[in-house]
């Protein structure tokens, strides 16, 4: 559906422009009262001029709304501009980054199919694939994420798709996504990538050979810490079944949630450059500490896929990880000692974080599988927000001097 913007401008006026011209302007359809920004649609259903008019919008025959469980123009607005940012044919919202996932393999996967997913990705991921895809049918396999010949050997004849999550959490490690799309794509099996950590503001995996991609907008594409929700994009025929899935089943994208999402990616670049900026002082501050044991940034030449991080990726992201000298406790002391940081395990907020993934997100492993993700006791992860660098030093220095 096409409707004039005021003055006569359509979207089409947008081709060609950039990344962040798209980021401010893709998306929206002005209404006849000419807003500015955009407007917030609180509706569930909509109305028709006629019966004929009913049944030809049902039929799909003329485009149109028909109920907000399928389509809402303020949701649309953000699914449109999504998809503009992530290069990809169509993007639908999700209200949540777990339904985003969940909407994805119900759609794209059946009972008896096999799922290569990454070793280190987001806890609830693997609860979703272990605890009731696995009900279902579905086969799930772990691969080290950067292990290229492990992603190799891991397949079987129906293996149908692959579920990575890179840069992964906390340890900041990387997978060429390029080759690993040639090596899914050589055996028919497909690419999904879960770009929450990096945003397409800084890293575009569709671009890269990747076939699908997803984010919690829950993090850094909301950016402020308000409110949930999720995002799969990709080509329109594979986003055929996920749209389908998601219209039935109903987890969609609330209007005013859309909103604050569609207000998230108008300064995402601007904010993920600050991010990056503060972390990568961070990071080079903290590796010279002598309290400091290891610090994982992919910005910092010392981290082993920086070559790779600065060829796929055009920032290296805002999680900080690093291991103090000594155990739990002293990680647990330098953590209680921060008075601004925020502890809390969120991240992609305006707002610092600080964490002890051995004993929160990672804490329902087992001692033997978070020794083979690499979680130490003495971890701690800070997602960098946006406050003055020095005193996120100072912070982090009042951690330091109690260790
Ligand atoms: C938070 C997160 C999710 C889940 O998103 P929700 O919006 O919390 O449902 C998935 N993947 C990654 C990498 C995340 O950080």
């Amino acid at each position: 559906m096409t409707i004039e913007w005021d003055a006569g401008r359509l979207d089409s006026d947008l081709d060609g422009v950039g990344f962040d011209t798209l980021a401010v302007r893709a998306g929206q359809h002005r209404s006849p009262e000419g807003e500015h920004s955009e407007a917030i649609y609180p509706t569930s259903s909509y109305v028709f001029r006629t019966a004929a008019d009913a049944a030809a919008r049902f039929a799909g025959e003329v485009p149109g709304n028909v109920y907000s469980r399928y389509t809402n123009p303020t949701v649309r607005a953000f699914e449109e501009r999504i998809a503009a940012l992530e290069g990809a044919e169509q993007a639908v919202a999700t209200s949540s980054g777990m339904s985003a996932i969940l909407a994805m393999v119900m759609s794209l996967c059946s009972g008896g199919d096999h799922v290569l997913v990454s070793r280190s990705v987001f806890g609830s991921t693997i609860s979703l694939f272990e605890k009731y895809l696995k009900r279902f049918g579905v086969q799930v396999d772990y691969v080290p994420l950067a292990d290229l010949q492990a992603w190799s050997a891991a397949f079987k004849p129906n293996t149908k798709l692959l579920f990575v999550e890179s840069p992964s959490n906390p340890l900041a490690e990387l997978v060429d996504i390029g080759a690993l799309a040639e090596i899914a794509h050589g055996k028919g099996a497909l690419l999904a990538v879960d770009n929450c950590f990096c945003t397409p503001a800084l890293q575009q995996p569709l671009k890269l050979g990747a076939d699908i991609v997803m984010h919690s907008a829950t993090k850094y594409i909301d950016g402020q810490g308000r409110s949930m929700g999720g995002v799969v994009a990709g080509k329109a025929e594979l986003m055929k079944e996920v749209v389908g899935f998601l219209r039935t089943a109903g987890p969609t994208l609330s209007p005013f949630n859309a909103w604050i999402f569609l207000k998230g990616l108008e300064t995402l670049r601007v904010r993920m450059q600050a991010h990056c900026a503060s972390s990568q002082l961070l990071a080079e501050w903290l590796e010279q500490q002598p309290g400091i044991e290891h610090v994982y940034y992919s910005g910092l030449p010392s981290h082993p896929q920086h070559e790779l991080a600065k060829r796929q990726q055009s920032g290296f992201g805002a999680v900080v990880s690093f291991e103090v000298k000594g155990g739990k406790d002293a990680a647990w002391r330098f953590i209680d000692a921060t008075r601004v940081i925020s502890i809390t395990t969120n991240l992609g907020d305006t707002k610092t974080t600080i964490a002890h993934p051995a004993t929160t997100s990672h804490g329902r492993l087992s001692p033997a599988e978070r020794a083979s993700a690499g979680i130490r006791d003495n971890l701690i992860r800070v997602a960098v927000g946006l406050e003055d660098i020095v005193d996120l030093k100072a912070d982090l220095a009042r951690g330091l001097a109690v260790l």
